[in-house]
């Protein structure tokens, strides 16, 4: 399993309050390549399926309307270390315990409406890349 990519989305919150460029200004300048990178919709069921994980929690429903509600940016990040290092470079999931200098401090709305996704482990990378991009969409 390859430790240089993470996946992440410009959540629907972040793309409406104009933030794509100013985020993806953060991500360059933090020293990630994107690999992959596309401007997008999910829908319900789609949003549901990736966040399968989350389906006992009480947030679940929210969670997959407020995803597929908007547009999104969904990209392939590479660097060394990328999932951790992307994670850092996020912040917490709530803004209001994120660190100054975090793209979830400056940008996020609340716990819900939190401006990025970031993977969490190698193999989720792995796998919500795939669910974005076939292999001739990543370079
Ligand atoms: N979330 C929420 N309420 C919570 C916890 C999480 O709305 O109490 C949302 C939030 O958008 C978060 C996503 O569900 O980014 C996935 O949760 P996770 O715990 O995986 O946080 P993350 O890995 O995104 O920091």
């Amino acid at each position: 399993m390859r430790s240089d990519r993470t996946f992440t989305m410009i959540k629907p919150d972040a793309v409406a309050n104009g933030h794509i460029g100013a985020i993806l200004a953060k991500i360059n300048e933090a020293g990630f390549r994107i690999a992959a990178m596309k401007y997008t919709k999910i829908t319900k069921d789609q949003a549901k399926k990736f966040y399968e994980v989350h389906q006992e929690r009480p947030f679940y429903e929210d969670l997959t309307d407020f995803m597929s509600s908007g547009t999104i940016v969904a990209a392939i990040l590479e660097k060394d270390n990328a999932v951790a290092d992307f994670r850092k470079l996020i912040g917490a999931t709530n803004p209001a315990e994120a660190e100054e200098g975090t793209i979830r401090k400056e940008f996020a709305e609340s716990m819900s409406r939190n401006a990025v996704h970031g993977s969490d482990s190698d193999e989720n990378a792995c796998i919500e890349g795939a669910f974005h991009f076939s292999g001739t969409e990543i370079f």
